[in-house]
């Protein structure tokens, strides 16, 4: 059996090992120390535009805090984007609060601004507290930001953008992650950057931040002995994990760009074979491509679907998956309310993603070409 082809694994840059090597010389072994200071510094100048960073254990914890700050309250609402990883609703749960389930548009696939002004019209309408907006940027593509801010405005509802498969990605220039209220990175294995696991809650506003921090390490008040007025958590970053992001800090632009390169030898190979496409750019949109995806019509290619190409694959020891199964799809969600034409619904049909990490080489391509190839996504 040839070595295994991951979808996307970690990718290190060479400077990691020093910064870690740093904490444990200097014994800052602990949930705090300079890495985790350097490493938000370093995402802060990366993200521009003001914003201030916190370094946190996952990027699930950014999300949980996110609505923590936003005030949600057990039986409150909160509109999240049907298609995306769970982990962008469980915080929803974790709070008591109400997911309220939003489709996809079909350009970015990402939340249809349409569907978003439906769904809050019609739980204000029915008197619900709709306390927050969770837009995902999914695969590094940017959700349309101007329309879902401006109908977040017209409601006076916050957003909490979710950030974490989107680093590097931007709009016009303004990055992913400086859009909301408040938003989420993720530093987990699999994506653009790693921690090993971590994330990171980022804002333009400096004092929720600083909540951030002071609800992440516990919610211990000033004073010599431990008094507490709020609920705490322990969510704050390793200075050990920090030293390994401030490495791969060093290194973020050349993973967009190879991971952006991936995607482009994709559109090549499949350029024009019938049934297959791709999710492009808008105008001014930039996407990291976190994930090179495809979609796969099974009326155009004679038959052939994601699931025939996805297990041709799997024979060859090279891991794909199918898009995101949406939120409203899900047993442990589908009785929540939903808003939408079934966008997501046929994506998830319909989509796979392919191996994308940065560190692929020409060799893993040219595995992975001979078994599109055979499948017919290629021309031979
Ligand atoms: C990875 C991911 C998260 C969760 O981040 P963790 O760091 O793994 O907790 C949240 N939302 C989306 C869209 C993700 O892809």
């Amino acid at each position: 059996m040839q070595p295994k082809i991951w979808l996307s694994s970690p990718h290190m840059g060479g400077k990691e090992r020093d910064y870690v090597t740093e904490a444990f010389d200097t014994n800052w072994v602990a949930p705090l120390g300079p890495n985790v200071n350097g490493f938000e510094k370093d995402l802060e100048q990366y993200l521009g535009d003001g914003v201030h960073v916190a370094a946190l254990s996952a990027g699930t914890a950014a999300l949980h805090l996110g609505l923590v700050l936003l005030g949600v309250q057990p039986g409150d609402e909160v509109i999240c984007q049907s298609m995306t990883f769970s982990a962008s609703a469980n915080p929803i749960a974790y709070l008591g609060a109400i997911p309220v389930f939003v489709d996809s548009e079909p350009d970015t696939w990402n939340m249809s601004p349409e569907f978003l002004e439906a769904a809050i019209m019609d739980r204000l309408a029915k008197g619900k507290n709709v306390k927050a907006i969770i837009p995902v940027h999914l695969y590094g593509m940017p959700v349309k930001m101007d329309e879902i801010m401006a109908i977040a405005h017209r409601y006076g509802i916050p957003v909490l953008e979710d950030a974490a498969e989107a680093l590097g990605s931007s709009i016009n220039g303004k990055m992913c992650g400086t859009f909301g209220d408040i938003a989420a990175l993720s530093f987990n294995g699999n994506k653009i950057i790693t921690t090993s696991g971590g994330g990171a809650l980022v804002s333009a506003n400096a004092e929720i931040v600083e909540k951030s921090r002071f609800l992440s390490t516990q919610a211990r008040d000033t004073a010599p002995h431990y008094e507490h007025s709020h609920i705490g958590y322990n969510y704050r970053m390793s200075n050990i994990c920090a030293g390994i992001g401030r490495g791969q800090m060093e290194v973020v632009d050349s993973r967009v760009e190879r991971r952006r390169a991936i995607y482009q030898w994709y559109r090549n190979e499949m350029n024009g074979m019938p049934g297959i496409s791709f999710v492009e750019e808008p105008e001014g949109f930039f996407s990291n491509r976190w994930l090179s995806t495809i979609l796969i019509d099974p009326e155009k290619t004679g038959g052939m679907t994601r699931e025939t190409l996805r297990l041709a694959l799997e024979a060859e020891n090279i891991e794909s998956r199918p898009l995101w199964k949406p939120m409203h799809m899900q047993p442990v969600f589908e009785k929540y309310p939903y808003f939408g034409n079934g966008v997501s619904e046929r994506l998830f049909e319909n989509g796979l993603c392919l191996p994308s990490g940065s560190n692929l080489e020409e060799g893993d391509l040219a595995r992975i070409k001979t078994v599109l190839q055979n499948c017919g996504c290629v021309a031979v």
